[in-house]
């Protein structure tokens, strides 16, 4: 039987809010079998659990929100919490958004890593597609289909030199999420980071937390961390906008330019079609494990 995961303890660390540009604190907490991942605005002591049902906005990066207390940017956190098998945690920011760090999900591995991953006594539960369930949007669309394991692939489609039909396809029960997804960085085009500060938006963006992008080029004296980076990091915010649902998801996902907004309407439509899908535990199938499951003895392990 593949049992639930937590941290084995309390850890923190501090960084930036991309909107805000302001400092904030962030510590993750273990927390009891079958409580999910819950967000906690440790200033105002509200609980927002990183639930569908509680996503408020979907505009440039993925708020969740309570009695008007709201926490945004959950994606990079979530997908670390996903990609390593965790799945209950107890989530303090300081702020209203999680630190943006260097706008990937390596450090929160990195720190998810430290802290350590334990197993519990309930077995995991597993989302298994039973249905195909899909979502339009103009250009956008993305599915959700019955497969053995867990798959996300995605093409990137814009005119721009680096961002024209790229295609990546990951089967997380053979890559690893810390290897191939974990290290890409959020992008964005200099000209729309202007237009947004002018705005009193993404005031912590700079080069030293995204890929910036001019009219033909990366800009970035490093260069990019993965050859299809842009693209990579599409699967790294798929993979925790899906984690919305409440837990691992089974089955395939296929994106064309989706992004916050469709991936939520998704996850939004498979749970009102309860025909669509079933929970499952796992019982002695680790390679249909929704995760990289294969991870978690060597996080144990130190
Ligand atoms: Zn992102």
């Amino acid at each position: 039987m593949i049992r639930q995961r937590t941290l084995n303890r309390a850890i923190h660390c501090g960084g930036i809010g991309l909107h805000s540009g302001k400092k904030i604190d962030l510590t993750l907490h273990p927390a009891a079998d079958d409580s999910g991942i819950v967000f906690v605005r440790s200033d105002v002591g509200v609980e927002i659990p990183a639930r569908s049902e509680f996503v408020t906005d979907t505009r440039l990066c993925t708020t969740i929100g309570r009695d008007g207390v709201t926490v945004s940017t959950v994606e990079h956190l979530l997908s670390a919490l996903a990609g390593l098998g965790v799945d209950n945690a107890r989530i303090e920011v300081s702020g209203a958004e999680v630190p943006i760090m260097d706008g990937s999900a390596a450090p929160f591995v990195f720190l998810i890593q430290c802290a350590g991953v334990r197993e519990q006594q309930q077995p995991k539960k597993v989302m298994r597609i039973m249905r195909k369930v899909s979502v339009e949007d103009g250009d956008k669309r993305c599915s959700l289909m019955p497969a053995k394991g867990f798959r996300i692939s995605y093409l990137l489609d814009y005119d721009h030199p680096l961002l024209n039909n790229r295609y990546v396809s990951i089967d997380f029960s053979r890559q690893a999420y810390t290897r191939e997804v974990s290290r890409a960085r959020t992008f964005g085009f200099l000209h729309e980071v202007e237009a947004l500060q002018k705005m009193g938006l993404a005031l912590g963006g700079s080069l030293e937390n995204a890929i910036g992008l001019d009219a033909y080029r990366v800009v970035n004296e490093g260069g990019l961390r993965y050859r299809d980076e842009c693209v990579r990091h599409k699967i790294l915010d798929t993979l925790g906008d899906l984690s919305l649902a409440g837990m691992p998801i089974v089955g395939a996902f296929d994106g064309v330019r989706t992004g916050h907004a469709c991936n939520h309407r998704l996850v939004s439509r498979l749970l009102s079609q309860p025909e669509s899908w079933k929970v499952e535990t796992l019982a002695r199938a680790p390679e249909e494990a929704a995760t990289a499951d294969g991870l978690a003895p060597r996080l144990a392990g130190g």
